[in-house]
């Protein structure tokens, strides 16, 4: 099964919320009600959020009966063993999680993860169970240099080795380093011609149907015209996924 289809449909659109380090047990809740009040089970549409572990307990209580999905920011490559501060995705997949996101580009940029790392993670994901949503993007000096295809192409070709025959069951964000939190987005049409070659590549190795995720500085006034392009099947949503308002408007464009 397509990881996003029993919430998307073949295709659909998904939306997911990356809250980053941000949350608190009261505004949780709040967020989170407003969530299930507003959000109803729609064909071809669904929607999750990824929250700090601490909170994944709460989640996955407001969240039972639903049509939202939950996942955690992260997961160890390592399966269980003296990794001090790790959690492994054997551990997410007995809490009920269902997806982890790997790669993202703060945990390339500040904790290390290398290709090498984050295709570990997703492949420690998948074996678990659990969907990983594996972040693949450039930086501004990167794209400046026309690197943009190539680095894309060799983050995305370290996971699609590591996890072999179950590319299908990825998903994929591709978030430009220098348009996350930053208020600047990439153009529909830059998106675009991303997501064009990464779904060629997938389609290598027959996972065509990937759910494929456009992220940074997504908001209410910009996600309709990215959401159009035929290669962008939704969107990781940072910052604009800590206001029910917000990412209800994102998810609903
Ligand atoms: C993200 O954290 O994945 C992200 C895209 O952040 P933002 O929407 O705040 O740019």
């Amino acid at each position: 099964m397509r990881p996003a289809e029993s919430e998307t449909g073949m295709r659909g659109k998904l939306v997911v919320g990356n809250w980053k380090m941000n949350g608190g047990l009261a505004a949780n809740a709040a967020l989170l009600s407003e969530l299930v009040v507003a959000w109803k089970a729609t064909p071809g549409r669904g929607i999750a959020v990824c929250v700090p572990y601490p909170y994944l307990a709460q989640v996955a209580a407001a969240l039972a009966n639903s049509a939202i999905g939950w996942g955690a920011q992260d997961v160890s490559e390592h399966a269980a063993g003296a990794y001090t501060g790790e959690v492994s995705a054997a551990m997410l997949a007995e809490f009920g999680c269902r997806y982890a996101i790997v790669g993202h580009s703060e945990r390339r940029q500040y904790y290390g993860d290398t290709d090498a790392v984050v295709a570990a993670k997703a492949a420690a994901a998948l074996a678990a169970g659990l969907t990983p949503v594996a972040c693949i993007g450039e930086t501004l000096a990167e794209r400046d240099a026309g690197a943009t295809m190539s680095v894309v192409l060799r983050q995305l070709h370290a996971v699609l080795a590591a996890v072999g025959v179950n590319a299908a069951k990825l998903v994929v964000a591709y978030e430009p380093v220098w348009a996350i939190g930053t208020g600047r987005t990439a153009s529909p049409e830059e998106a675009q011609a991303v997501h064009a070659m990464v779904r060629a590549r997938l389609a290598e190795d027959g996972a065509a149907e990937v759910a494929l995720l456009y992220g940074g500085s997504v908001k209410a006034d910009n996600a309709k015209a990215l959401f159009a392009m035929v290669d962008i099947d939704g969107g990781l949503i940072g910052g604009a996924s800590l206001k029910s308002t917000e990412f209800l408007a994102i998810a609903r464009a």
